[in-house]
């Protein structure tokens, strides 16, 4: 079998077995194009094989105790953490990060698989005062059954284990379809999995090009009671809809369009930091990253200056390279996106600060770059930038500021900076967003519930919220006690 670095598999995970096939497709290193590896291009029919394995492995699976699947869940966030070298490797050499970035991703997703593990423990039910003095009324809740994942490419590992970790703890099985430009980091994970001991069919991947017919047969599927994505908006939509037959039980963690308010009260070392984290990580590609960066008008000019200066001092170049704090983007669609919005802005009247164009290092490599004078005109504000460019956009008052943050249809992230308490309260509580970080913008963790409000998305992965997704309630009814 093909193998990636000499121990993870190019090969697709069904019922315990790794599937090759004669249609591949391949898999490239976004910084220098050249090709890593390839796997197999698998279709509708593996997709419905993978449903049957996980079907038929559902019965043992979630008639184990939740200590019994914890001590699996512990043997594996125990290899990966061991390999945590070899997985950041791979990470970087697929997905582009720096290569710090792709441990802290490995350390971050090792930690949904152990924290899960003894979460599955405590999925308690309820005992109910009765209202009939011969009944008696309680809960339990059940694993929902065999499950579907659609997961993103930019954070390769973690976006699985946030899901995979959950339903394995509760008793359910599961298919995983893996973004087609990371499916290496999800096929080294499976591995690792199958190496602590998860019984044949509880995991199953399946690689292809072909998005659209695999989350078909997911959604269609009636024996998939639950169907978990993380990407855009508009395919969540689409699947949104196609569930509609099935009934299904959805997580979507959509899109995000992302405030970070900066008012004149700010610790001006806190907010600048805060942009630097949540910017210009994975060069600006994550859900969370601030898309709009909404200034007072009374620190605007400091603010600037600071954050151009910041940037500056950041380092383009391939992950693996020391010292790299910029890695490439993942596609040339990607980069062109970034492109078409700065050029718009500029067109519109807003002012290149540093950077606002293609870097010498590659062609998927972008400058990490502030554009100021950004207004709601420009389509910068409405999409999604996905890159390396921070938006700045000034403000007069409070009020002014939370109708410009809450003025998109999208609300997962949103983030404040202010040293007046009462002032920083008030507003978390009116931002529509489904989390707020205050005087933070690094707030992802496996014991907090991560999700959107409005078009970002629906449920809440990490924390005692992302186990509830995989359960389902019954009430029992005890009659005729005397
Ligand atoms: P991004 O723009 O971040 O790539 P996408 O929503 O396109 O976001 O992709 C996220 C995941 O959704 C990937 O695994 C991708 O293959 C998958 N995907 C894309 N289109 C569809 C579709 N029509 N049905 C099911 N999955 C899809």
């Amino acid at each position: 079998m093909n193998m990636v670095f000499k121990k993870f598999p190019a090969a697709a995970l069904i019922n315990g077995e790794w599937i090759t096939s004669s249609k591949t497709f391949l898999v490239n290193d976004p910084a220098t194009g050249g090709e890593v590896a390839t796997v197999p291009d698998l279709g509708a029919m593996d997709a419905t094989r993978a449903i049957d394995a996980a079907a038929c492995a559902l019965p043992a699976w979630s008639a184990n105790t939740a200590k019994e699947r914890a001590v699996i869940l512990r043997r594996w966030f125990n290899l990966v953490t061991a390999e945590t070298e070899s997985l950041a490797r791979l990470m970087t050499t697929e997905q582009g990060k720096p290569l710090a970035e792709a441990r802290a991703e490995v350390a971050y997703s090792a930690a949904f698989i152990e924290w899960f593990g003894e979460e599955g423990k405590r999925a308690y039910g309820r005992t109910i005062p009765t209202t009939v003095a011969s009944r008696r009324y309680l809960t339990i809740k059940q694993p929902i059954g065999p499950c579907a994942a659609i997961t993103p490419w930019n954070f390769p590992i973690a976006m699985i284990t946030r899901k995979v970790a959950p339903a394995l703890a509760a008793g359910c099985t599961i298919v995983v379809k893996p973004a087609e430009e990371t499916p290496l980091c999800a096929l080294a994970i499976g591995k690792l999995g199958l190496d602590a001991g998860l019984p044949a069919g509880v995991l199953n991947i399946v690689t292809t090009k072909d998005a659209p017919s695999v989350g078909k047969v997911f959604c269609d599927d009636q024996r998939v009671r639950k169907l978990s994505f993380t990407g855009s908006t508009q395919v969540g939509k689409i699947l949104y809809r196609q569930c509609v037959g099935t009934v299904k039980k959805l997580t979507l963690e959509l899109g995000g369009n992302a405030p970070l308010l900066v008012f004149d009260d700010a610790d001006l070392d806190q907010a600048v930091a805060g942009a630097m984290a949540c910017k210009y990580r994975n060069a600006g590609q994550t859900c969370v990253s601030a898309n709009r960066i909404l200034v007072q008008s009374g620190i605007y000019d400091r603010f600037t200056r600071a954050l151009v200066a910041a940037v500056k001092k950041l380092k383009v170049g391939p992950g693996l390279e020391a010292g790299v704090t910029i890695g490439p983007l993942i596609t040339s669609d990607a980069i062109a996106k970034v492109e078409k919005l700065v050029d718009d802005a500029v067109k519109k009247g807003a002012m290149v600060l540093t950077g606002g164009r293609r870097d010498d290092a590659g062609p998927l490599f972008y400058q990490p770059s502030v554009l100021g004078g950004v207004t709601s005109d420009m389509e910068i504000v409405r999409e999604e930038i996905f890159g390396p460019v921070a938006a700045l956009l000034r403000f007069d008052t409070e009020a002014d500021a939370i109708r410009l943050a809450n003025g998109t249809p999208l609300g997962l992230a949103a983030y404040l900076f202010s040293q007046n308490l009462s002032r920083a309260w008030g507003v978390a509580e009116k931002l529509d967003a489904g989390m707020v970080g205050v005087n933070e913008a690094i707030f992802s963790s496996e014991v907090v519930p991560f999700g959107g409000v409005k078009e970002s998305g629906i449920g809440r992965e990490g924390a005692a919220e992302g186990l509830d997704e995989y359960l389902q309630i019954k009430y029992i009814c005890l009659g005729a006690i005397e």
